[in-house]
């Protein structure tokens, strides 16, 4: 039966990109967008890059939609319960929204400094939207002596750019042996790290914030490392990866927990029994799922282009009676000092990594990460055209090392570990964020 009534809670990525696609497929029904932020959808990616770095500020975000939606926006309100039973979703403001079909796209926030009294002294900082980068970026141009990053993952390393591009001097204090590491394993993010060093980053890796101090206003002054050291520091972004915006979900039957909710690579939202539950989606990073062409847990891939790969299929799984799975390739990029990192397949999931093309210590270059003899992801650095070929050896499940002849293929190469596993975070293992902490 075609949905009267679609509810999609979440207004960002995925929940507009739904909506969106639900039009283009020929929806003609009541369309619901509920979103707890006061604004239209905007686009994050840039918040780390140019609004931290002052290239555009954070009004110029705005994702456009091809259609016209047609919807109604329940913006700055907050979906609080969801009662499957009487198919409502509740908000903060008391109102009951009934549909016929919905679809979760909540995705994800920041994983906060685990010091409440720490994380409240003013110039520490979380980032994840508009108004953190608007906090973060007056902060920046207030000309703090220091800025720390605390954790070395995309987010992070990307902070310390912008950071850069600004003259402002950087320490970045990661956990793990390498920025990025639990993302595209040791040997590539020991690679990055040599070129953030390069660019006069303070990076201390095996290192942890043991404590922030502040001064009398309670503003951020001074910090201790565990490597002995105190630093004059008067900002710190936390970026210690994410945790899914499930809460509202609690009590409602569904799988749901801070690693997000879980689903079928259609999409449908699955129940504490582990059967899907009939006409609830889940899309974008708040979807935690097992990608059809991986032999791997279930997961969450909070990255741009998931979000809209699975929005698109929920949009299509609801309003029609055959379902399709979500296929494409896992793929994120990253823009850093200079640097274009760009991904496709599961990196992180590799036991071993091999460089393909180019140097490690200069200039672009691909490494290709294999599991069990089968080639399952690519990392290029300033390189990002050549990814195709990767993908279609991904595709193929072609064996590792995979044989590729290109006039840049190095004369050392040597398989190395992966060692994607080096937790970079101070909590438990979570997800495959951008935020890079898994
Ligand atoms: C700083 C930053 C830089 C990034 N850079 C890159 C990049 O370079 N490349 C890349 O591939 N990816 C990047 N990402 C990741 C990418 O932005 C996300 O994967 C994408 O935003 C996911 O979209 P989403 O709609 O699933 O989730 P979100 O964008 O998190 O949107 C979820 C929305 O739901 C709202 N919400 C939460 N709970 C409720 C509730 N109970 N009721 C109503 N609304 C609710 C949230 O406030 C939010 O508006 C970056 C992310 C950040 C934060």
């Amino acid at each position: 039966m075609t949905p009267r009534r679609i509810v999609i809670v979440g207004a960002s990525l995925a929940g507009l990109r739904t909506a969106d696609s639900l039009r283009a497929n020929g929806f003609t029904g009541e369309l619901v967008l509920i979103g707890d932020e006061p604004h239209e959808p905007y686009d994050r990616p840039p918040l780390s890059k140019a609004v931290l770095a002052g290239r555009t500020g954070t009004d110029r975000l705005f994702l456009p939609s091809a259609q016209d939606l047609n919807a109604r926006r329940l913006l700055g309100v907050a979906a609080t319960g969801l009662d499957l039973a009487a198919g409502e979703v509740r908000l903060a403001d008391d109102r009951r929204i009934g549909f016929d079909r919905l679809v979760i796209a909540t995705g994800s926030r920041s994983r906060p400094w685990p010091v409440p009294g720490e994380a409240a002294l003013r110039g520490v900082h979380l980032l994840r939207g508009r108004e953190d980068a608007d906090r973060i970026r007056a902060d920046l141009t207030a000309g703090p002596r220091r800025v720390l990053v605390i954790g070395g993952g995309f987010t992070g390393s990307e902070v310390a750019s912008s950071c850069h591009d600004l003259d402002i001097p950087v320490t970045v204090a990661l956990r793990g042996a390498a920025p990025m590491a639990s993302a595209l394993g040791e040997a590539v993010g020991t690679a990055i790290g040599a070129r953030q060093r390069a660019h006069g980053i303070d990076l201390r890796v095996r290192t942890t914030v043991t404590a922030l101090h502040g001064d009398a206003e309670g503003r951020l002054r001074r910090v201790w490392l565990s490597d002995g050291d105190e630093l004059e520091v008067d900002v710190a972004v936390v970026a210690l990866g994410s945790v899914a915006n499930t809460e509202w979900l609690a009590g409602c039957g569904l799988a749901a927990d801070p690693r997000g909710v879980e689903c079928d690579a259609a999409g449908r939202a699955m129940g504490l029994d582990c059967a899907v539950v009939p006409d609830v989606y889940v899309a974008g990073d708040v979807a935690r799922w097992r990608h059809p062409h991986f032999d791997a847990e279930p997961q969450a891939l909070q990255h741009w282009g998931n979000a809209v790969d699975q929005a698109e299929v929920a949009a299509h799984n609801l309003t029609h009676r055959h379902q399709r799975p979500a296929t494409a390739l896992p793929a994120f990029w990253s823009d850093q000092f200079g640097l274009n990192v760009k991904s496709v397949g599961l990196p992180h999931l590799a036991d071993q990594v091999v460089l393909t093309q180019g140097s490690f210590e200069r200039g672009p270059f691909v490494a290709a990460y294999g599991r069990g003899g089968i080639t399952v992801g690519a990392v290029a650095v300033n390189s990002p055209r050549v990814l195709d070929g990767y993908a279609a050896l991904i595709t193929e499940r072609a064996p590792f090392p995979p044989a590729i002849n290109a006039t840049d293929s190095p004369a050392d190469a040597t398989v190395l570990s992966a060692g994607s596993n080096s937790a970079e975070s101070s909590g438990p293992a979570l997800t495959t964020v951008h935020g890079g902490q898994s």
